[in-house]
């Protein structure tokens, strides 16, 4: 097994400084074996090997005065730390750093929640609350009040939302609903955002603006500084809700469906985050790849139309909600059911019109009141376990659900790839979600996902499509799709890093910022 340091350190420096990380948080807490308790670190489910991104060492910190000195070794050693909470930002690189030799700053361990205001509906948390953690905390203290959640429910609060992530009541946008941060930066410096700032305030967690430049945003997405608390808002428990499923025969149905969505979602009619779930998506949850397609290539268009039809599901499929007062639900669903059926072969299902054992159903009826779990994470056994996610944006338009639909299934196809996707709604945009499902242990197959890969971003940018997230290996590509007005964006991020992190010690090269000082290579 090779040694695996941060770039430009050296083996007795780099030993010295883990002697000084030990004292600071504990020896069992400091993880460095290669072959041994630092496999937990590695990414199985990228095109890359997992051990391209070998960590050098992860610490477990577990308070913020423990994170402000482990700041100190590293500003002092120069030592690069890769920063989370849960770590299970899997399709996107897990728990793995950026690069090999970096050291994981893991934060699962600071998971108090330290606050939950059932009267003005919020709570305040640490990196590592999860949303299982949270939810079965609410139904045991009895709170009235939702959480939302991303589809698999051992991530994080505070990772999911800033990384822009997303669930499905109508607090579905993690960062939106969120409200008040605390932060390190670089140089152990604690910050709190909006009224947080002022000593005594009473609304941290209620109003986000405070007073001056809004700087939350810094914070999401890159690497300017370590969010040690989060408050976010919480969802009361509505009087009435309705979830809903209707399906569509045929594949060229998305592009009116999302024309009738859109001014359902622009006037908030239906509030939550939908879901147009293509079959591929609504099988790959529920079965093998196996079990429905055992000839060479990729599953013909013919096959999915009967894998409709065994799963007595539609080519797409919405899954929607509404919530409020039980009168005005039933008027607003007669509106929401006649426009939904407008498309000739829709079918509408309600609460209790599913089998029991419907997987699909059950999981998506349980994310629209915000009950974690784990079903959707069973697609990920399509193919082998390998598994990259695209998140290409649009204008909610029929033309653009269409259009997006078309270019990337023909792309996935022609690399050798099933088209797994779902195309999700928010307030005035839609996202296709598309993921590269591949075996990892197949070296073929891993290179044409890389390569269906860099061309699925460069198609989007062709076609004015933004990627929203980035796996570790693409974050210099999709950092590059945004470089108009002569790259002025990338060029303000570098110059806050450099301001804010002189050392360069935090996530090198998260989002594409690198410290200007950066002399190591860039994977
Ligand atoms: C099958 C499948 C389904 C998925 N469904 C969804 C979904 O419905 N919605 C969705 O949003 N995502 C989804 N994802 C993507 C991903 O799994 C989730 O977003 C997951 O919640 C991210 O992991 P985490 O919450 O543990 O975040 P983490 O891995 O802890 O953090 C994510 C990133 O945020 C940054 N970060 C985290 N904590 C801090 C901190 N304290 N300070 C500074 N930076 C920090 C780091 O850059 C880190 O890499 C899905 C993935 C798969 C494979």
């Amino acid at each position: 097994m090779p040694e695996y340091l941060p770039h430009g350190v050296a083996r007795e420096d780099f030993q010295a400084a883990l002697a000084e990380i030990r004292k600071i948080v504990g020896a069992a807490w400091v993880f460095s074996d290669p072959e041994g308790d630092l496999q937990p670190y590695l990414d199985h489910m990228s095109a890359v090997p997992p051990e391209t991104r070998m960590p050098s060492a992860a610490i477990s910190a577990a308070s913020v005065a423990e994170v402000q000195a482990v700041l100190q070794v590293a500003n002092q050693y120069k030592l690069p730390l890769w920063t989370y909470g849960n770590g299970k930002n899997f399709a996107y690189g897990g728990p793995a750093p950026k690069q090999a030799g970096y050291l994981v700053l893991d934060l699962k361990r600071m998971n108090r929640i330290l606050e939950v205001n059932e009267e003005s509906g919020y709570c305040l948390v640490e990196p590592g609350v999860s949303y299982f953690q949270l939810y079965q905390h609410l139904q045991e203290k009895g709170y009235k009040l939702w959480i939302d959640c991303a589809a698999p429910g051992w991530g994080g609060m505070i990772g999911n939302a800033l990384e822009h992530g997303a669930g499905y009541t109508p607090y579905a946008d993690h960062f939106l609903f969120s409200c008040g941060m605390e932060v390190l930066l670089a140089d152990g410096q604690l910050l709190r955002t909006g009224m947080g700032a002022m000593p005594g305030n009473t609304s941290w967690q209620l109003f986000k603006y405070g007073f001056g430049p809004y700087v939350d945003g810094m914070f999401s997405q890159g690497n300017f500084g370590i969010v040690t608390k989060m408050g976010f808002w919480l969802m009361p428990v509505p009087p009435a809700y309705k979830p809903f499923m209707v399906t569509y025969e045929k594949e060229e149905d998305i592009g009116p469906l999302m024309d009738i969505l859109r001014p359902l979602k622009m006037n908030m009619v239906i509030q939550n985050g939908v879901v147009i779930e293509h079959i591929s998506y609504s099988a790959s949850v529920q079965r093998l790849r196996k079990q429905l397609w055992d000839k060479p290539g990729i599953i013909p268009d013919e096959r999915w139309r009967e894998i409709a039809k065994e799963l007595d599901l539609g080519m797409w499929n919405i899954y929607g909600a509404l919530y409020g007062l039980p009168e005005n639900v039933e008027m607003t669903w007669q509106m929401v059911q006649h426009e939904l059926t407008r498309i000739p072969g829709a079918k509408v299902y309600l609460q209790g019109d599913r089998p029991a054992d419907d997987a699909g159903w059950n999981y998506r009826e349980k994310l629209m009141r915000g009950e974690p779990n784990m079903t959707e994470f069973n697609l990920v056994n399509w193919d082998g376990g390998g598994h990259l996610n695209f998140t290409p944006m649009a204008a909610m338009t029929g033309k653009n659900a269409a259009e997006m639909f078309a270019l990337f299934k023909e792309l996935l196809n022609r690399h050798g790839f099933d088209m797994i996707c779902e195309e999700v709604a928010m307030f005035r945009t839609m996202i296709t979600l598309v993921m590269i499902m591949f075996d990892p242990r197949d070296e073929d197959a891993r290179q044409r996902a890389d390569a269906c890969a860099r061309e699925l971003v460069a198609i989007a940018k062709q076609h004015g499509y933004g990627e929203l997230k980035a796996n570790l290996t693409y974050m210099d590509t999709i950092a590059d799709m945004y470089d108009g007005q002569g790259g002025a964006l990338r060029k303000v991020n570098q110059v806050i890093k450099d301001a804010l992190d002189p050392n360069g010690i935090l996530s090198p090269g998260k989002s594409g910022i690198w410290p200007s000082n950066w002399t190591g290579p860039r994977t």
